[in-house]
């Protein structure tokens, strides 16, 4: 039951630009730089020294010195890369106040180094007041084509919606006749004919959802929407295409068919469509929820209980709350090594880290402890990293992740008991 989206990848880039976005600096002096896969970085190097050149001509003495600063700075980490990332790099550096409302030169130079989960599709060199975003939160976006087929007795609308493209591709009327017969016609006639220019009409929909969303697209997800019970009908009398068909993730009441509806149907489908991953976490959930109502479920909750099966080494998946709030600290005798684990909540991080620095070492008494605070998905990444298992982050947003959440917004799926 592999999900084919990385949600730990989404987590840490959805981490980090939640802490970018909030950074802004005194003046012009935040640089923000986007290496593609393919650029050499002694060419970027190079452009950073131009920039270099180029930043003393700023008047202000201090931009100026947070700017160059800056630069030397990722030239410097740079110096670290024997080569191009992968999927490219992004950084992104400069002088920060510790708070927006701290003293002027109370700025320190920051660094932050983002290796993106796909590649970056432009060099970018920006300096301004914040860092630039942009591309990352592109990325995040989700690709997956959903189409929209919003459908009343006059008109049928098809959309496609991905990322932030939204598009109407098509619209086709219907040609079937009005409620009301023609004089001299028989109602038992009339009611005949105008079931087969329903049934036609039901019929060149299904065409041209195939041609639309098959051929044309290839979408991951339908959603049904139109005013009244022509859609209800459409559904039921099974004319579209099984793959269609047994596709549909919503089917939405719409006050307008056609082009109107299609985008009144995407409004309304913005719970569904702001995160696919939520149909992946359903199945996840479900999977979960199963094991734990069985009586031998192949299952534990709990962070004691979840830590235990990992270190059994019989966890094939933990799930993890986006939003669990818990933090390992690891505190290190610089004197012996010897180690204590402690996993808090967010709000205590303070005192508990505080408490661990100021008790001596159980082991030989000393004073001298380091302690490394770690994200606690981080840590379960870390952690299963060699057992062949994997963490699969779940949203608090849809219903299952809050179900998943009472649960301690921890668990595993085992392979045995
Ligand atoms: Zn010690």
């Amino acid at each position: 039951m592999g999900s084919k989206t990385d949600s730990v990848a989404l987590y840490r880039m959805r981490k980090i630009l939640s802490e970018l976005s909030t950074k802004s600096g005194r003046g012009t002096e935040l640089v923000s730089l986007y290496i593609p896969p393919k650029k050499p970085l002694h060419e970027v190097s190079g452009a950073l020294k131009d920039e270099y050149g180029t930043a003393s001509n700023i008047k202000s003495d201090v931009t100026r010195t947070h700017v160059q600063d800056a630069l030397v700075k990722i030239m410097q980490r740079l110096k670290l890369y024997d080569k191009t990332p992968e999927n490219g790099l992004a950084i992104f550096c400069g002088a920060l106040p510790p708070s927006p409302s701290a003293p002027l030169g109370s700025e320190t130079l920051q660094l932050y180094e983002v290796l993106p989960h796909k590649p970056v599709q432009t060099y970018l060199y920006r300096c301004d007041d914040h860092f630039h975003l942009e591309p990352l939160l592109e990325m995040i976006k989700e690709e997956k084509i959903i189409g929209i087929i919003s459908i009343d007795n006059t008109e049928t609308g098809f959309g496609i919606v991905s990322g932030n493209r939204i598009e109407v591709v098509e619209v086709i009327t219907s040609g079937v006749s009005g409620k009301h017969r023609a004089g001299g016609q028989s109602a038992r006639r009339f009611e005949r004919l105008r079931e087969q220019e329903i049934n036609d009409y039901f019929n060149r929909v299904a065409r041209h959802a195939v041609k639309t969303f098959l051929e044309q697209y290839n979408i991951k997800g339908l959603i049904l929407g139109g005013p009244g019970p022509t859609k209800d009908y459409f559904l039921k009398g099974e004319y579209l295409d099984y793959r269609l068909q047994n596709n549909i993730l919503a089917v939405l009441d719409t006050s307008y068919a056609g082009r109107e509806g299609v985008r009144e149907t995407i409004e309304r489908a913005e719970s569904v469509l702001q995160d696919l991953r939520v149909v992946e976490e359903k199945e996840l959930v479900k999977k979960f929820l199963g094991e734990v109502s069985s009586d031998k479920g192949l299952v534990v909750y709990g962070v004691k209980e979840v830590l235990d099966s990992l270190n059994r080494g019989n966890a094939h998946t933990i799930l993890v709350s986006e939003d669990v709030g818990l933090i390992h600290l690891k505190a290190i005798c610089k004197k012996c090594g010897f180690i204590r684990e402690k996993i808090i909540n967010q709000e205590s991080f303070m005192p508990e880290k505080q408490k661990l620095i100021s008790e001596a070492c159980p082991s030989c008494g000393s004073n001298e402890i380091e302690v490394i605070e770690k994200d606690f998905v981080e840590f379960l990444v870390d952690k299963v990293m060699n057992l062949g298992a994997k963490v699969e982050v779940i949203s608090s947003k849809s219903e299952e992740g809050i179900m998943f959440k009472s649960f301690g917004g921890v668990g595993a799926l085992l392979r045995y008991r």
